[in-house]
């Protein structure tokens, strides 16, 4: 039988939304369903009270997990000989990844480690006989590039947040119990330290149904609180894009795209934002985009259900007042 079809999770990453692990166990279940692979699931770090609950909903046949002292914070030199002997002693077909800040530093290592091929901005992966065809976004989200990976040992794969959408498999089964693996990470001297990681407090941009972003369009950080309170009023968060963060105008927890969060509400408004793809890559998932710009041919148009060519310094309090009057009735 071909190899596994391995997904790992690397649970000690806070913040971690679900559905891009669901994600990830859809296209790994859809690639081992094509290779004739087991889908197996590698937890690396403490465990996960939702973890058979997903496994079973995927049909995961096995979950591993990799626990150690050296890897509860997240210490990625920890990780990268974890994953190395893992791969060591459990060939796979496939080592996928859901991509984040986190994995984005690792799983290149990772495949250095093995001297295999790794692909990061992963959208989707084709079975062709030996082959593997993983679909990346390249330059900056501008494009799309098929790599075909062929050859034995492991292809790592990390795959882009809102690529796949999570779908659990209509027969879903008892998840099997995790397998406690043993690794030796006695000889890792962790090379980099966290003296302080960002927090942020309250809900989370990429979780909120309705966002209003602002873009470089607003002319001043004064008129952003424009963009918070049209927010505010519909009940939904504030979001921006990345000059604004550059700029100072609002943190970078709500930067929205390929560098920022990805998110994916049932409303989107974007106000004074030409639609790059950069920013497009955090936003296009949304049900609805609406768009407010002066410029009619604004690449946001294309993407936008509902446009409105305009000032945004002037339609967002019109916005503001319609949205209050309309709670208010
Ligand atoms: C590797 C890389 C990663 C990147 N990652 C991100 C990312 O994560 N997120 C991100 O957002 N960008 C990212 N960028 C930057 C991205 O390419 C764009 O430069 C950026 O998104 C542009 O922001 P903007 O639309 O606010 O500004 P601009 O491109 O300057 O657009 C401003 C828009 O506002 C309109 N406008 C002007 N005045 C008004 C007005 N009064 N009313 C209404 N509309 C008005 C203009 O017509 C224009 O369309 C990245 C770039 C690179 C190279």
């Amino acid at each position: 039988m071909t190899d596994p079809v391995v997904v790992c999770t690397w649970s000690a990453v806070r913040d971690q939304p679900w559905e891009e692990t669901e994600a990830a166990l859809t296209l790994g279940r859809t690639v081992s369903g094509a290779c004739g692979a087991e889908l197996h699931w590698l937890v690396v770090g403490p465990s996960l009270d939702e973890g058979p609950e997903i496994a079973g909903r995927h049909g995961v046949a096995r979950v591993d997990r990799i626990d150690d002292p050296k890897l509860e914070d997240g210490r990625p030199d920890a990780f990268v000989e974890a994953l190395a002997q893992y791969c060591a002693s459990h060939p796979c077909r496939l080592l996928l990844f859901n991509q984040n800040f986190a994995t984005r530093l690792v799983a290149p290592r990772v495949a250095g480690r093995l001297g295999v091929g790794v692909v990061m901005n992963g959208t989707d992966i084709e079975v062709d006989g030996d082959r593997l065809d993983v679909t990346a976004a390249a330059y900056g989200g501008d494009t799309r590039v098929v790599y075909g990976l062929e050859g034995p040992g492991p292809c790592v794969v990390a795959l882009l947040a809102n690529a796949v959408a999570p779908e659990p498999t209509e027969d879903a089964g008892t998840a099997p119990a995790a397998t406690e693996l043993e690794v030796d990470l006695s000889g890792v001297e962790e090379r980099i330290r966290v003296l302080e990681a960002a927090h942020t407090e309250g809900p989370r941009l990429e979780d909120a149904e309705i966002i209003v972003s602002g873009g470089r369009g607003l002319g001043s950080p004064e008129n952003f609180k424009l963009i918070e309170e049209l927010a505010d009023v519909l009940g939904g968060m504030a979001g921006a894009s990345r000059p604004l963060v550059d700029e100072g105008w609002i943190d970078s927890s709500r930067q929205v795209g390929l560098t920022g969060k990805i998110t994916r509400p049932a409303l989107y408004l974007a106000a004074g934002i030409s639609g790059a793809t950069q920013h497009m890559v955090g936003c296009s998932a949304a049900k609805t985009i609406v768009a407010i710009n002066t410029d009619p041919d604004a690449a946001i148009f294309r993407h936008a259900r509902y446009g409105i060519v305009g000032d945004c310094t002037e339609l967002l309090p019109e916005l503001i007042r319609a949205a209050s009057e309309a709670g208010d009735s």
